[in-house]
């Protein structure tokens, strides 16, 4: 068992957290060798089992990242942007794998994981299930065979708990719509309808963003033409799809060189 490669969860107490904290104890591919808060959480210092309210797991919480990325070969992080960058430079220096489920970096923030990816291998996706990943590539070839009187929206729907909109997976999704038509996002964006905001904008990719109650994350792609309309749809049921698939992703980087790298390389679509 303990030649298993060692993983630290960081933001342990979250949802995501603590799903991957399960994950990991019920794998038989890694052991959990570290679970990481912030300074002053009241999880610090305690059993990450019995905190979550179960049995003793012999990790206790702690808010020394560096420390605890030192012992392990691969870093799982859902957390929050600032405290990803954080991250991405100590397990940089740990020289662990870093797997980013985070969502919500801006573009100066993910020049900064470019320079982390340097020296480490970072596998990092704005969703990390095999199904939103197979979404991404069927999106990609239906934008690709479609001109523009299809009209492309992505419409995403979360818990009321979440910080960010658009998601990032329906940021992805709309990447990859843009590039399935050859054109560039930021430069066909629609983000914000509001008001009297005329006529909608041929060739624009458009986003909406629900939020309620305790939807754990759906995404459509809908291409909606005079007469037609192609709807791509994927529903996450539970929160495992993405803890397995960032297990997948930090077993998978082991073997690989520095370097930035997303599902697509790592489920091989
Ligand atoms: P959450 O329940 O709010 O959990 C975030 C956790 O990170 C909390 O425990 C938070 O602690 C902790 N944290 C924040 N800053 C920290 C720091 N500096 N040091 C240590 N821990 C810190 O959120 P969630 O629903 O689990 O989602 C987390 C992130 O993952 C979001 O960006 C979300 O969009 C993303 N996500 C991605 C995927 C994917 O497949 N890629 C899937 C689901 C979610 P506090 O409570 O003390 O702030």
């Amino acid at each position: 068992m303990t030649n298993l490669p060692g993983i630290v969860v960081t933001g342990a107490s979250g949802r995501m957290g603590q799903m991957l904290i399960r994950t990991i104890q019920n794998s038989d591919r890694a052991r959990l060798v570290g679970a990481v808060e912030r300074k002053g959480h009241d999880w610090v210092g305690r059993d990450v089992g019995e905190a979550m309210g179960g049995a003793a797991q012999g990790v206790i919480v702690t808010d020394e990242p560096l420390e605890a990325f030192a012992h392990a070969q691969a870093v799982i992080d859902f957390t929050a942007p600032a405290a990803t960058l954080e991250f991405a430079a100590l397990a940089a220096q740990a020289r662990a794998v870093h797997v980013i489920g985070t969502t919500g970096m801006t573009t100066e923030d993910l020049e900064r994981l470019k320079l982390a990816a340097h020296h480490a291998v970072i596998v990092r996706a704005g969703n990390m299930s095999l199904g939103v990943n197979l979404l991404v590539q069927l999106t990609k070839r239906v934008a690709a065979a479609l001109d523009a009187d299809y009209d492309i929206e992505v419409i995403e729907a979360h818990h009321n708990q979440k910080v960010d909109a658009p998601s990032g997976t329906a940021l992805m999704l709309g990447e990859a719509a843009a590039q399935g038509r050859g054109v560039r996002l930021e430069d066909v964006s629609d983000r914000g309808r509001d008001g009297i905001t005329g006529a909608r904008k041929r060739g624009d990719i458009g986003f909406s963003a629900i939020r309620g109650g305790d939807i754990i994350g759906e995404h459509d792609v809908m291409f909606a033409a005079a007469g037609e309309r192609i709807i791509l749809r994927h529903v996450a049921s539970d929160r495992s799809v993405f803890a397995r698939g960032a297990l997948k992703a930090a077993l998978w980087g082991l073997d690989q060189h520095p370097g930035e790298y997303d599902m697509v390389d790592v489920l091989g679509l």
